[in-house]
């Protein structure tokens, strides 16, 4: 039985499994096994690998290991700019589409608010999740990472933080989103697109005092629910003056603009 040994590097020994205190981890190998199967056997979801190197080559996710190497995994690097010499760099796709995990209901609502086309159900399960990842091209954002290790997930991203505002500053960075926001465009509630309505044919269905207070209307296209400006997107709107002061704006962002 021969020895591979990883060094793991940065914020990705926040992630390992926690069974794994050290920086530098040996397994045994009975048998060959592709490096992203080990890699994710440690617990990091291969979306999350920046850069892998065998033996001081850069190396794919393929590379097959048979014991005596040294295997060094790096995260998604935010300064420095490896994607012409990565070969383990996940492209996400251009339209940013996304899918949530069950434990993720209030960043689903705060990027619907945002304008992010976002599906989210509260009894979604893993394959469900997986599948529609799939077949629709989505980001799959969970805090399980054996869901974000499926095979079908193409798009898979470990969301860090537990705090739900947060997670959406953390996905808004990650993602590049600050510039794509269209807020009031979309439902909070199903994710359907909001279109704007005349005052004077909707008055039936205000509650009272709303009409006369406010001038813009939206409804939802899918479930018919009404917006307005108010004291709801009064806290929208500091949420995303929040997001604009504090969102650190990398290189990797401007690039796309
Ligand atoms: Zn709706």
């Amino acid at each position: 039985m021969r020895e591979v040994v990883f060094r793991i590097y940065g914020d990705l020994n926040g992630i390992k499994w926690k069974r794994f205190t050290e920086r530098e981890i040996s397994l045994r190998l009975n048998s060959t096994h592709s490096v992203k199967d080990l890699v994710e056997s440690l617990g990091i979801p291969h979306g999350e690998v920046g850069m892998l190197l065998v033996d001081d080559e850069i190396e794919d996710f393929d590379r097959k290991l048979y014991g005596g190497e040294r295997v060094s995994v790096y995260p998604v690097f935010r300064s420095i700019d490896v994607r012409s010499v990565s070969k383990t760099l996940m492209e996400y796709p251009q339209e940013a589409k996304f899918i949530l995990d069950v434990h993720l209901g209030k960043l689903a609502k705060y990027l619907r608010m945002l304008g992010f086309d976002t599906l989210y159900e509260v009894d979604g399960e893993d394959f469900w999740l997986a599948d529609k990842s799939e077949a629709e091209g989505r980001i799959l954002l969970s805090l399980d990472r054996e869901l974000l290790m499926r095979k079908n997930v193409p798009y898979p991203y470990l969301v860090r933080s537990r705090d739900p505002l947060e997670q959406l500053r953390e996905t808004v960075e990650k993602f590049c989103l600050i510039e794509r926001m269209e807020p009031l465009s979309r439902c909070m509630v199903c994710n359907g697109k909001l279109k704007q309505m005349e005052k004077e044919k909707i008055l039936g269905i205000l509650p009272e005092g709303v009409a006369e207070t406010n001038e813009i209307f939206k409804r939802c296209d899918s479930c018919g629910k009404i917006y307005w400006s108010g004291t709801h997107t009064e806290g929208m709107k500091n949420i995303i003056d929040n997001l604009l002061k504090t969102s650190v704006k990398d290189g990797r962002c401007m690039e796309d603009e």
